[in-house]
């Protein structure tokens, strides 16, 4: 399973596909992607490999700059599109991708079910979206940290934003999850080589780590969402 974000300039899909490719090893039984195209954020997920997630996004094509990708190792429902990530808010405005198992997963669903939330997957992961849209309030860096307040076990998240488009955050506790550095770009992925074509410094997210990223700047969080220094790794290894 894996995770891959970019946020820069180039075209977003085939980064995020690329990426995804660089993962494999990891195994998988699903994936997906979302895209803001300047409007809307899009998903495209499928069962299946990767190259069954390329043929269908040639039929939707996904053009952006910013987005997120997700390879998936199913733990809780089947292996199936509507399982596969990313996954939505009710209105579409928020997207996640998650690698790791929510333990109290069962508990939070029945607490949002009880407030109106309709779950349409069968996924641990989908109180995850739910919850990020109970606590968002215009600034999806306070709905995450709501968010990890909330949720037990682990995870490496990506969360993507329609109403804030110029930033992707993520945050992982016992799942990895790794920052890419670019020029006027920068990428968040589960493993380095993931992130050697576009940069060789990286931060290695540690257990609790908040990242928030916009095209120029990478800016790290605690838990309590106090700006911290992160020391920056360069890879001088080829893949
Ligand atoms: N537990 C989540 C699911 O089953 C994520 C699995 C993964 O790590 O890919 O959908």
């Amino acid at each position: 399973c894996g995770i891959v974000g970019y946020i820069g300039e180039k075209d977003v899909t085939d980064i995020l596909i690329s990426g995804l490719k660089r993962l494999e090893y990891r195994g998988y039984d699903s994936a997906g992607v979302a895209v803001y195209d300047g409007e809307n954020i899009n998903v495209v997920k499928t069962k299946g490999r990767l190259s069954v997630l390329e043929e269908k996004v040639m039929d939707t094509p996904l053009k952006g700059k910013v987005g997120i990708g997700h390879t998936r190792w199913a733990t809780h429902g089947e292996p199936s599109d509507i399982n596969a990530h990313p996954h939505l808010n009710k209105d579409g405005s928020l997207a996640v991708v998650h690698n790791g198992i929510i333990e109290n997963y069962l508990e939070l669903k029945n607490w949002l079910k009880g407030l109106g939330y309709e779950f349409i997957s069968d996924t641990d992961t989908e109180v995850i979206s739910h919850l990020l849209d109970y606590y968002y309030e215009g600034d999806v860096l306070q709905a995450v940290l709501k968010l990890v307040s909330r949720i037990e076990g682990s995870y490496a998240l990506g969360v993507l934003s329609k109403n804030e488009p110029d930033k992707i955050v993520a945050v992982r506790k016992d799942s990895p999850l790794i920052v890419g550095l670019g020029e006027g770009e920068n990428l968040i992925a589960s493993d380095i080589p993931a992130l050697l074509p576009y940069t060789r410094n990286v931060v290695i997210m540690a257990d609790r780590d908040i990242a928030v990223l916009t095209k120029d700047r990478v800016t790290f969080y605690d838990y309590y969402g106090r700006e911290i220094e992160k020391p920056v790794t360069h890879i001088d290894w080829d893949i």
